[in-house]
């Protein structure tokens, strides 16, 4: 029996739901990683375990979407999605205040669209 890829990232989806980022934490090398996956992507170690982070990093990168690539989000294109480098090392993906640049401090904000709890980067 396999345990399915929703079931791995269920912490941090009920992270999500009460307002905390969680990311997982590897015991063999402390790499971070929000991903949920198996192994470490960094050392292949499987001894991860779930932290919450202070939701406070940098950006790393930045895409303003014009267009939405599904229903979902259509109505709320244009949009503006940052990778973050949290402090704690791990890097995620979330949507931002349009105009944030990239080596901007940022802290993370939740917003809920149809449903579903999505993360917003604020600058600080
Ligand atoms: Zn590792």
């Amino acid at each position: 029996m396999s345990v399915s890829i929703s079931e791995v990232a269920r912490p941090f989806v009920e992270g999500l739901a009460e307002g905390e980022l969680r990311y997982q934490s590897c015991a063999d090398c402390g790499a971070a990683q929000t991903l949920a996956h198996y192994a470490c992507q960094q050392c292949g170690g499987e001894s991860l375990a779930w932290r919450t982070s202070k939701g406070v990093g940098v950006v790393y990168a930045v895409t303003e979407v014009k267009r939405a690539p599904s229903d979902e989000y259509r109505a709320l294109a244009p949009y503006t999605l940052v990778i973050v480098e949290l402090d704690e090392g791990a890097r995620l993906m979330g949507h931002a205040t349009p105009g944030v640049a990239i080596g901007q401090r940022v802290r993370a904000g939740f917003f809920e669209h149809q449903d579903r709890q999505l993360v917003r980067f604020t600058p600080i």
